[in-house]
């Protein structure tokens, strides 16, 4: 017998666990905004194929470079990967994609999504975009949110500030999307469905990591909100 209360807690898949270890700052910084939001995290195996039953959300994490041939590219020099992970994560977001199950993409996760949907990927930010700015090393950069998105809806604002680890990111946008953040090198810092989209559904990429920063970050914390409220209306709907 499970409580009321925790019947009503949606269990969140978080994958990367082959990667980041389950004691890592990344993997703390994941559970805990699952957790504040109302959620139970899930940490998926290594590598895991198959989603658990019962989620009501999958959080795609961040880590390596998604190998170029999932968007029929050669790799470049920078290519750094993990075949198995990327096989991985390609079955469980096919599946959750399948279900509408709600799903936030961060960083790699980000551009894994992307490619699943048929996008492709700048694969070096710094040899491949003119006039780059810095990406890495955590170094932080303004974003512009176009007004009448969904994150300018939750943030509350068109502008805003993030953190960034990446060398790569989305290069063609897959169908059915829409660029929800973008950065003064032209680089896409984000995305949700376009305007036709079903609103129960949620599906979020993002290319910052803000939820390293604090546990009531403020551009995190109404995302995971968003999020775990979503993968509770997936379960009870
Ligand atoms: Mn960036």
């Amino acid at each position: 017998m499970t409580s009321p209360t925790q019947s009503l807690a949606p269990r969140i898949g978080i994958t990367g666990l082959s990667t980041y270890g389950r004691r890592s700052a990344e993997y703390r910084a994941y559970s805990d905004h699952v957790q504040a939001a109302g959620g139970i995290p899930i940490l998926l195996g290594t590598p895991h194929h198959r989603l658990p039953a019962n989620l009501g959300g999958l959080l795609l994490a961040g880590g390596e470079d998604v190998h170029p041939q999932h968007y029929d590219a050669t790799p470049h020099v920078t290519y750094h990967g993990n075949h198995r992970r990327d096989a991985a994560e390609i079955a469980l977001v096919t599946a959750a994609l399948a279900q509408e199950l709600p799903i936030l993409a961060i960083c790699r996760g980000c551009q894994l999504l992307n490619v699943v949907l048929g996008g492709s990927l700048v694969q070096d930010i710094p040899s491949q975009t003119p006039d780059p700015l810095l990406h890495e090393d955590g170094v932080r950069h303004a974003i512009a949110i176009p007004a009448g998105s969904r994150l300018a809806t939750l943030l509350g604002t068109t502008v805003s500030t993030v953190n960034s680890y990446h060398h790569q990111a989305v290069s063609r946008l897959a169908p059915g999307l829409m660029v929800n953040a973008r950065t003064t090198d032209g680089t896409i810092e984000g995305f949700e469905p376009g305007p036709d989209a079903s609103p129960l559904s949620f599906l979020m990429g993002v290319q910052w990591h803000r939820e390293l920063e604090t546990p009531q970050d403020s551009v995190s914390q109404p995302i995971f909100r968003n999020f775990v409220e979503s993968a509770r209306t997936f379960r009870t709907r």
